[in-house]
């Protein structure tokens, strides 16, 4: 999208497999507009989240989509998360955030049925629904003269001295230039074009559990746990969605292909 806009006489081509867009994990992740507090202070992460943030409730602003900055807790629920806890708060504010430690009593105004002996509140955390964020890309690549192709499977890349070859499931297409988003096909997608990474993604999938709508009212900000730091996950979390929905997960399973299952019985 940023390039249609810098580049208003190039042509571009996006390429998805799928039918639809953001049919993958832009599509099934938790909708939240982070705000960059887990990452190390002035690491590339921690500014690109930050931005990231303004960024996107700038374009959600702009384009009319909806959104909401609802604020999220990170809750202690045990004394041996205290000091975790305290790191976080640490980076929190050398982060730039206006991240506010909060005790048990003031925990339970906002939150009257977590029970927690410490939190941090962190007002900038929002939410969003990804998939209309991707619609609105589409539309302003579109806009901007982009074309977009759904079905088309990348199936093997040439690199020549001048252009590269995409060989696909409807065709081959010629470019200058190639980017490679292809999400946790991206490392498959490098090793096509012959690049060596000497890296593998292993992926995770994550599943999700929903409140009934009845039991709605007992979440009113984003409520995570404290990290534990042996693992590389943000902990089973309660989201508010925007369609309303309360969403407890994700969970991380580490997806086994059939062959593998076959392997094991
Ligand atoms: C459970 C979970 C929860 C998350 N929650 C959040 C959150 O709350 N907030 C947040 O900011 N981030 C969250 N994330 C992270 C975020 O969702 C991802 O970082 C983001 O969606 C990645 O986008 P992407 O475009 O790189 O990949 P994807 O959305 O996976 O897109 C890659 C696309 O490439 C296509 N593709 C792959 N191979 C080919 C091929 N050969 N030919 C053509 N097309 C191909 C795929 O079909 C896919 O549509 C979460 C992630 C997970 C897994």
């Amino acid at each position: 999208m940023e390039l249609a806009k810098r580049f208003p006489n190039s042509k571009m081509v996006v390429i998805e497999k799928e039918n639809e867009l953001a049919h993958h994990q832009t599509g099934h992740n938790s909708g939240v507009i982070h705000s960059g507090i887990y990452y190390k202070p002035g690491s590339l992460k921690a500014q690109f989240a930050r931005k990231g943030n303004k960024a996107m409730v700038h374009f959600c602003e702009e384009h009319g989509i909806p959104y909401e900055i609802c604020g999220k807790v990170i809750v202690a629920a045990e004394e041996k998360e205290l000091p975790i806890m305290e790191e976080l708060y640490e980076r929190g504010l050398q982060n730039g955030l206006d991240v506010k430690k909060i005790g048990p009593e003031e925990l339970k105004e906002i939150e009257p049925h977590v029970k927690g002996i410490g939190a941090i509140r962190v007002p900038s955390c929002g939410i969003v629904d990804y998939r209309g964020v991707s619609a609105a890309f589409a539309r302003l690549i579109q806009e901007r003269g982009g074309d977009i192709r759904l079905g088309v499977r990348v199936e093997n890349i040439v690199e020549n001295m001048d252009h590269v070859t995409i060989e696909t499931n409807r065709g081959t297409i010629q470019t200058r230039f190639l980017i490679n988003c292809a999400g946790l096909h991206s490392d498959r997608m490098a090793k096509m074009a012959g690049m060596k990474t000497g890296m593998k993604i292993v992926p995770f999938r994550g599943e999700y559990y929903e409140l009934v709508p009845e039991k709605r009212y007992l979440v009113n900000h984003l409520i995570y746990p404290v990290p534990n730091p042996d693992f590389p996950f943000l902990g089973v979390h309660f989201t508010r969605m925007m369609n309303g929905e309360v969403h407890a997960g994700p969970n991380a399973v580490l997806p086994l292909n059939v062959k593998d299952i076959r392997k094991k019985i």
